[in-house]
């Protein structure tokens, strides 16, 4: 009798198990969610995002979240230009990736998008039939996938900088907000700035009351309604990794390089060998490009960690003279006074991390910003690297990037004691871990996921 009872029990516990096995796929699959993917191909490299929904509940803010993530191994799809079919393949792992983790049943109803950044805008100025070639690579590979395939093109600074201004503003829920009547509406809230530091270049957008004097800068977005006024600008060759090479170029000139070339932002215990091509391949440094150089002549580069002639050099890569405008950031580009409160994402976010672990320092001032860029200069490779493994390939740069993004905004945008105590240093927003990029507010806005205007008016249109 007993055996029969142990018997019994065993089954029910078996079914007991299998029940809620099935339970648990259903919580972690719920057939109600929509997805979409974005890929992000920047000029080092390229990041699949996946975005999801609930199939009801499009119309608020903050309801679309990343859900998966996936970071292209090898370089950007720039860098496979003149290799035929390259750029495509090197997207196909990440690809079959989201083929996992979107459920099967969404495949073909999930939309797909791909846009490219200033690597690509630069490719495109040094030979537009290899960065067409490129294009058309990736798009053919992404249409082998089952998902509805929405594009792959380049984005022109302008849209970089208002899609980035969305994504913060979406996670924020500063555009409309679910209320105590459940009902969506107008949050009335300020909106955040956004500034972001990619590989080739740098963004800078907010909403100004001030005259906008130069159109290029001027962008009017219509969300919910309500009419957003916004100064934006994206500064090609000012990314992080062109501002270095930039800058390289520049030692490279005003040296005499038959000798040690020294290199001030590069950490003293640090010496390497440098190829003449590799910095001046790029359209970036054109007019810095030596007449007649031999490509493949080598110069020894000697770190030598001083500060003040790092930031006579970096102050050297802009111009602050000639503005054609009332007033200037550099580079004769118009802009209004800083106002508002910022996001300030990506590789701002990187070196913000680095100069408070490895400083102590949290920037909350310009002073705090200088000092901290001043300390990491200080420090040693072999003291760098014994304290911050992982960051190993980051190292050497750190010190150069800190006074760079201490001259961009303190003397670039003019961020001042008043205003930078306003800027947030994120590299996530919202409930759920959204990466902050123009990726997000992208999607949303070629989709139809953020209406022009209020969903209350949409509804009584489209009963
Ligand atoms: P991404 O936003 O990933 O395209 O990167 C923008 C820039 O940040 C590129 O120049 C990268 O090389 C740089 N970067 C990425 N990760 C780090 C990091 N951990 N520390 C410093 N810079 C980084």
């Amino acid at each position: 009798r007993s055996l029969i009872v142990s018997v019994a029990l065993l089954l029910f516990a078996i079914v007991a198990l299998l029940l809620l096995t099935v339970h648990v796929d259903e919580i972690q699959e719920p057939p109600q969610y929509m997805y979409g993917i974005v890929l992000d191909a920047g000029s080092s490299h390229t990041t699949v995002y996946v975005y999801r929904w609930l199939a009801d509940k499009q119309n608020g803010t903050g309801v679309v979240t990343q859900y998966s993530e996936c970071k292209v191994k090898g370089g950007g799809i720039s860098s496979y230009a003149g290799q035929q079919g390259a750029a495509g393949r090197s997207l196909e792992a990440c690809l079959k990736q989201t083929m996992v983790d979107i459920p099967p049943t969404r495949h073909n109803l999930t939309p797909v998008y791909l846009g490219a950044t200033a690597g690509m805008r630069l490719l495109n100025i040094s030979s537009p039939e290899k960065s067409m070639q490129v294009l058309q690579d990736v798009a053919e590979t992404i249409k082998s996938f089952p998902f509805k395939y929405q594009g792959a093109r380049i984005l022109s600074g302008k849209e970089e900088g208002a899609y980035g201004w969305v994504t913060v503003n979406y996670l924020q829920e500063n555009f409309i907000k679910y209320g105590f009547a459940g009902r969506w509406r107008n949050a009335d809230r300020d909106t955040f700035g956004a500034l972001d530091l990619g590989g080739a270049s740098t963004q800078i957008t907010f909403v100004s009351n001030d005259e906008i004097e130069d159109s290029e800068n001027s962008m009017t977005l219509r969300l919910y309604g309500q009419n957003y006024y916004l100064y934006t600008h994206s500064y090609l060759c000012y990314g992080q990794n062109e501002v270095l090479r930039r800058l390289l170029a520049h030692l490279l000139t005003t040296q005499d390089i038959t000798g040690i070339v020294h290199h001030p932002c590069y950490p003293s215990d640090h010496s390497e060998t440098l190829n003449m091509q590799q910095v001046f391949e790029s359209p970036c440094v054109t007019s810095q490009r030596p007449a007649l150089y031999n490509t493949q002549a080598s110069v020894i580069i000697q770190g030598t960690g001083n500060y003040q002639h790092c930031l006579g050099n970096i102050t050297e890569i802009f111009s602050f003279q000639n503005c054609p405008f009332s007033q200037c950031s550099f580079d004769g580009v118009f802009q209004p006074n800083i106002s508002g409160r910022f996001m300030a994402f990506s590789a701002f976010f990187y070196t913000r991390s680095f100069l408070k672990g490895s400083t102590g320092i949290a920037i909350r001032t310009p002073g705090h910003l200088r000092q901290a860029a001043q300390a990491v200069c200080n420090l040693t490779l072999v003291k760098m690297s014994k304290d911050f493994p992982e960051q190993k390939s980051y190292l050497r740069d750190y010190c150069a990037v800190s006074v760079y993004i201490q001259v961009l905004m303190l003397r670039g945008y003019g961020f001042d004691d008043h205003s930078l105590p306003g800027v947030y240093f994120q590299k996530l927003a919202g409930d759920g871990d959204t990466a902050l990029g123009w990726s997000l507010g992208y999607m949303l806005s070629i989709s139809s996921l953020i209406p022009e205007e209020t969903v209350n008016v949409r509804r009584a249109l489209n009963p």
